[in-house]
């Protein structure tokens, strides 16, 4: 009985969850004077239960964003859900490089040529190409992934060519900061990157940009992808 009272509780606020943060991003593009549907709500599920996911999948949210490829493929085979669209967002090793391929709908990190090449090589024919985002690191840290703003141009060249994958955009996981107009300044000249590059590759379309934390700045600088964890699914159990 108790379990069954729970199970339910966990269902509905995923579902009011999704809807609050459907209303949040809305409420955001249109102040900026965008169409709301013109925001993907990218859920993120990493170390998070296939039944939160199905739980999300039934509130109507198709996209899910996974950082693990071992855990991803798991989640993967166990949910083989109408219409379900899978995107990688973590680090990438070369040799995990196939199972993504394989597996995924997009991949958000691709950050050096020899990954794009991989995957361009290791993509199924039957599945049509994979969409490709660029991952820059704005913060300058050394530990952290992702290619610098000055090499993204010459990345976007070589990755444009690659007949399995189709190149999308930017992608980019500022360091955390807590003031919106500090935000919205860091996110900045990604959006204007994007800018410049689409004149040239018509086919990149998408800034994935803005987690649960920095997501209002990130569409007011222009966001196609805001990729939301805690917000929908609350704080990740490891
Ligand atoms: C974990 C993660 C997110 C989600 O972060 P939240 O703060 O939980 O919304 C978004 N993007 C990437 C790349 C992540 O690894």
């Amino acid at each position: 009985m108790s379990r069954l009272f729970c199970y339910s509780a966990a269902m509905a606020s995923i579902a009011e969850n999704i809807s609050t943060v459907r209303k949040q991003i809305t409420k955001c593009a249109e102040q900026s004077g965008r169409a709301a549907d013109s925001v993907c709500l990218l859920a993120v599920s990493k170390t998070q239960s296939p039944e939160l996911i199905r739980e999300a999948y039934a509130a109507g949210q198709h996209d899910f964003g996974e950082n693990y490829v071992q855990e991803a493929l798991d989640k993967i085979t166990t949910l083989p859900l109408p219409g379900i669209r899978w995107h990688f967002i973590g680090p990438i090793q070369s040799n995990k490089t196939r199972d993504i391929a394989e597996h995924f709908d997009w991949v958000h990190s691709v950050d050096r040529l020899k990954i794009a090449q991989r995957l361009d090589a290791q993509r199924p024919a039957t599945k049509g190409p994979l969409n490709i985002c660029i991952q820059i690191n704005l913060s300058a840290e050394d530990t952290k992934s992702g290619t610098s703003l000055e090499e993204a141009e010459g990345l976007c060249t070589q990755i444009s060519k690659l007949q399995h994958l189709r190149l999308r955009g930017l992608m980019a996981i500022p360091a955390p900061c807590a003031d919106l107009d500090q935000q919205r300044q860091v996110f900045r000249p990604l959006a204007e990157m994007l800018g410049r590059l689409a004149i040239h590759y018509p086919q990149m379309d998408t800034l994935s940009i803005g987690m649960s934390a920095d997501f209002e700045a990130a569409i007011a600088e222009g966001s196609t992808i805001v990729r939301i964890g805690t917000a929908i699914f609350g704080a990740r159990p490891h």
